[in-house]
């Protein structure tokens, strides 16, 4: 595009990652891009948008730039699809099941019209009514939540997305719901739904029942009557038990997230998408995207007026994407302009961290983690004010009922899995800290491949404790703690998911829903193999009080197998 243009290498695991899910192909399955044509298509697709601007040109090549340098990118389905015949460019949506038989099989199918464009898709059961409830047209009796979930579940599995990634579902039902119990229980045996996450919705009245000790209501959602009342706190040591055994169901703080509903007057939160960053009322979408903190490091410092700038290219892209996407049906079109949902986010946080020198689990850590999710927030508003008087508010903008000045996105910010662009931008994902640091591969003549993570490299070799017998005993020890040839600082520095204590993990994301982040966050509490049912616990109490909107905890070994992509799997 520009003759000046550094050329970008990306890593083999990226190259391998594009040329199997991104790269389109012809009628062969040959593959006929490039990082580099890539991301013209993208580019000058959602610049497009704008071709009547001034700007158009500057545009276009300010949103090439940045993703070809790897600075941002948007979620999986803009990189597939933007400038194709698909042309949906979400990765998130929520939709509605209303108590009806044509209601739930309405949202099955909307559901299978979303998964087969790449998109991931959150429903609340808790309109449905319970299991045994009366049902007056056939003088039957209702199947309940669980049972129409089994449906949803096998649709998912029979529609493939056109290869490129199975379809992802978020399960809500809310802690009041006569069926909470058999839901609560329902992934114990981990044959089943394999196409959900399932997360129970608690309440904050529930929360005050488990602290009190007292019961709580359950009430039937086609009367609004109170069926039973169950002892708040053995319901929650019930999750709590699942949660330990398997990490399902997954916890969200409805009334949290509903505190921060900027367009209340068009409905409530009932679920968030697949991962839990996204809440998003019936039938809105919304689009992600990543800013690479990796890059924004320059001697030794945050480069903060780069990142100002990207973040503020990044939010008109993604406020484009909207305007050229195309939704896979009328309700999610009208639902999505109405708001103007985008969700900006991070990825490569602990490589930010680690070039700094602060641990992720320090005070230190956190306070850099909140000051860079601040600035990103304040910049992407600050665009997106810019936006509402360039091109017009949010149309369910209302001045009486906002906090906020006037903007062209009800939503600006939240942190996604970055499951597989972490993977092409070569970063740990979204505001996790990386899983390993050496690692072994048995390749195919019996050798040991030893991979080891770049900056760690960097480091031992500068400060001269690099040795492959030492990045052997680190891999098969899978930890950097504990090796007296690593000096203590940069064995803290280098813990990994496991190695970070639980209470860390979630101060980093208390501090980082508090700091910037509008909608939620997707991260992993991860707790040892040994971790005890009470240690789940104060995690999830802990991470109550700290403002956190949802959680999700997993204990070492406690699965076989994610229902998502992970690195590994990818
Ligand atoms: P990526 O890195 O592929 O862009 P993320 O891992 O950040 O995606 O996930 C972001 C969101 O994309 C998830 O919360 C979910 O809504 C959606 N998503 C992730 N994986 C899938 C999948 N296999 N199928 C459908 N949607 C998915």
């Amino acid at each position: 595009m520009t003759p000046d243009l550094t050329k970008q290498v990306l890593t083999k695991t990226a190259e391998t990652v594009l040329a199997r899910r991104y790269y389109l192909k012809d009628r062969t399955g040959e593959v006929v891009e490039t990082w580099e044509t890539l991301c013209k298509r993208v580019s000058n697709a959602v610049a497009e948008v704008d071709k009547e601007s001034k700007q158009f040109e500057a545009l276009r090549e300010s949103y090439f730039r940045m993703m070809y340098h790897l600075d941002f990118l948007p979620n999986s389905p803009c990189l597939m699809n933007a400038g194709t015949d698909i042309g949906q460019l979400s990765a998130c949506f929520v939709l509605p099941i209303e108590d009806s038989m044509d209601g739930i099989f309405t949202a099955i199918r909307n559901g299978a019209l979303v998964h087969k464009t790449g998109g991931g898709t959150g429903y609340s059961f808790s309109r449905l009514r319970s299991r045994n409830a009366s049902v007056r047209s056939t003088q039957g009796v209702a199947s309940g939540p669980l049972s129409f979930a089994a449906v949803f579940d096998a649709a998912t599995e029979t529609i493939k997305q056109g290869g490129k990634r199975r379809g992802a579902n978020m399960g809500v039902l809310r802690i009041d719901h006569p069926d909470i119990m058999d839901f609560i229980s329902a992934k114990e045996n981990q044959d089943k739904f394999n196409n959900f996450n399932f997360s129970v919705a608690i309440t904050d009245d529930f929360m005050k029942a488990v602290e009190e000790g007292t019961e709580y209501a359950l009430i039937e959602p086609s009367t609004g009557e109170v069926s039973e009342t169950l002892d708040a706190k053995a319901v929650f040591e019930k999750i709590i038990d699942l949660a330990w055994h398997n990490g399902e169901p997954g916890v969200l703080f409805i009334d949290a997230a509903n505190r921060d509903n900027m367009t209340p007057q068009l409905g409530d939160f009932e679920a968030t998408n697949p991962c839990g960053e996204q809440w998003l009322l019936p039938y809105e979408s919304c689009n992600l995207g990543s800013l690479n903190l990796s890059n924004f490091v320059k001697n030794g410092k945050v480069d903060y007026k780069r990142m100002g700038q990207v973040v503020r290219v990044a939010t008109s892209f993604l406020d484009n994407v909207i305007d050229c996407n195309r939704f896979p049906i009328p309700e999610i079109e009208e639902m999505t302009l109405k708001t103007r949902k985008i969700g900006m986010g991070i990825m490569g946080l602990h490589d930010l961290l680690i070039q700094l020198g602060l641990p992720y689990g320090s005070e230190e850590g956190r306070a850099q983690a909140a000051e860079i999710m601040s600035y990103v927030r304040e910049k992407a508003e600050e665009r997106s004010v810019e936006l509402a008087v360039e091109k017009g508010a949010f149309p369910a903008y209302d001045a009486k009922l906002n906090k906020y000045p006037a903007r062209r996105n009800a939503a600006l910010t939240s942190i996604q899995p970055t499951g597989t662009v972490s993977m092409i931008a070569d970063c740990a994902s979204g505001c996790e800290p990386y899983f390993s640091i050496v690692m072994i591969k048995n390749v195919m003549d019996g050798d040991r491949l030893i991979l080891v993570n770049k900056h760690f490299e960097q480091v031992a070799r500068r400060e001269g404790f690099y040795s492959e017998k030492l990045m052997a005993k680190v891999a098969d020890s899978g930890t950097v703690i504990g090796h007296d040839e690593i000096p203590v600082h940069w064995q803290e520095v280098f813990r990994t998911a496991q190695d970070v204590s639980p209470e860390d993990h979630i101060q980093m994301q208390g501090i980082l829903q508090k700091n910037g982040v509008d909608s939620s966050i997707s991260k992993t509490i991860n707790l040892p193999n040994s971790a005890t049912r009470e240690e789940v616990e104060l995690s999830y109490i802990m991470g109550y009080k700290l403002g956190c909107k949802g959680l999700t905890v997993y204990r070492d070994g406690s699965r076989d197998q994610q229902v998502l992509n992970t690195k590994e799997s990818a």
